[in-house]
């Protein structure tokens, strides 16, 4: 899709003469935004719409604007984009023809650009066109991957239905020695321009291929057409693709399949560009190179110390530490084990793991019974107890246990909290016991 590098004038955009003032610049746009806005068209051609839709209300926040206006007046659209374009100098015909040349593909993948309203850069590994051609539309899907795929690496295979070029006719669409008629669609030229979107305050047009000739510019009689093709020029193809997704690859990350769209004649082959999806994973998080994960603890470990597997890593070992006795581990401290997170994708090195300790406190059982409590007591200090000033008055009050993360009535904003509902939850009745939090 070659942008034009013609930026359209935005009075014609609005429908209204040079020296139009204020008052007709506003109804213009009033009546040309309900025209064109993308809810009140069908679905096929909400696309079109919604750049028109957007170019319509781009025209109006320059033409309403005194200053832009003139600005604009003088200057043209590259006085209202230059100051903020910061393309150190480069001409903004230069800047859109270089996008096209990029091969702005236009697809559905244009969130996944760095540059807010630059869409379809995805094409930037398709520089290597034949400098002729325009780009044909790259392809992009979103590619769901477990983290454990993208620890490892994985390899896909899928199977691809897309157009080439008629073996038969090569693409012309007509038998062998047939005369073709210039396509009236498109006057011959294979293209025809649609409006297009680049940048905040920026339209263009870009062509695409003419959809009555498939971009060939002639139309052969029905009796001179290709016999395979019946004149279409391309026929579908099924072949199974595949794509190897590198271990440590992260989310957003891009795999692209060179030239593996559709074929369109006249246009180089746009490329199919896997986006990495990383799905959340249920026990581990990931933070780019490195890995959190909590680990279950009992409170006898923590203190008196353990060896054991703390947790299954993403590619089925098993992580065991050592805690030796003499320290305590506490609730929520944080383990770093160095070079045990996600691979980096070239060498062999490893992020980092953070294990988070999560304490398993003795359950109900154990609690009521009377011996353990008192085998406890008899070895825990007694101290130290935080001291406080002599006061005179000392309330005892009641409390229940609750969480002020939890969207619960438990929470202190007002009396409600008093209802002692939701105190089966986990059993705590007299407060003595630490509220896990899961
Ligand atoms: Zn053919
Ligand atoms: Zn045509």
């Amino acid at each position: 899709m070659n942008a034009t590098g013609e930026t359209i004038d935005l009075y014609e955009v609005l429908g209204v003469e040079k020296d139009a003032s204020k008052a007709e610049v506003k109804k213009a746009y009033h009546k040309a935004a309900l025209a064109h806005h993308p809810d009140k068209q069908p679905e096929h051609l909400r696309e079109e719409a919604e750049i028109k839709f957007k170019a319509v209300s781009s025209a109006y926040e320059i033409l309403y604007d005194d200053e832009k206006r003139a600005t604009y007046d003088q200057f043209g659209i590259e006085g209202i984009n230059n100051p903020g374009m910061g393309a150190g100098g480069m001409d903004f015909e230069d800047f859109i023809n270089m996008m096209g040349g990029m091969g702005m593909g236009g697809m559905p993948g244009m969130h996944f650009h760095g540059m807010p309203g630059m869409p379809g850069m995805g094409g930037m590994g398709g520089m290597r066109g034949d400098g002729q051609k325009p780009r044909g539309r790259d392809v992009v899907h979103q590619y769901e991957v477990t983290l454990e795929d993208l620890y490892k690496g994985k390899t896909v295979k899928f199977g691809s239905s897309r157009n080439v070029l008629c073996s038969s006719c090569k693409g012309t669409g007509g038998k062998e020695g047939a005369k073709p008629k210039d396509c009236s669609n498109c006057e011959g030229t294979g293209s025809t321009t649609s409006l297009r979107q680049v940048g905040r305050n920026m339209v263009t047009r870009e062509e695409v291929p003419c959809p009555v000739c498939h971009g060939n510019g002639k139309i052969f009689k029905e009796k001179e057409k290709c016999k395979k093709c019946k004149g279409a020029c391309v026929k579908e193809e099924k072949k199974v693709l595949e794509i190897y997704i590198p271990r440590g690859a992260k989310n957003g990350e891009k795999i692209v399949l060179a030239g593996e769209a559709d074929e369109v004649p006249g246009y180089t082959t746009g490329d199919i560009i896997f986006v990495v999806d990383e799905k959340d994973h249920e026990s581990f998080a990931r933070a780019n190179a490195d890995l959190t994960h909590a680990v279950k603890i009992t409170l006898q470990e923590a203190i008196c110390g353990f060896s054991r597997v703390v947790l299954q890593h993403l590619d089925g070992r098993g992580i065991s530490i050592e805690h030796k006795k003499g320290t305590m581990l506490k609730q929520g401290q944080v383990l770093k084990v160095a070079g045990e997170g996600m691979p980096h994708k070239r060498g062999e090195n490893k992020g980092d793991l953070y294990l988070i300790v999560d304490l398993i406190w003795p359950d109900e059982e154990w609690l009521a019974d009377d011996n353990n409590i008192a085998k406890v007591k008899a070895v825990l200090p007694e101290g130290p107890i935080p001291e406080f000033e002599s006061m005179e008055h000392i309330d005892e009050v009641p409390f229940v246990v609750t969480d002020l993360d939890a969207d619960n009535e438990g929470v202190p904003h007002g009396a409600s909290g008093w209802e002692d509902e939701d105190s089966d939850d986990d059993g705590e009745e007299g407060g003595n016991v630490q509220c896990q939090q899961q």
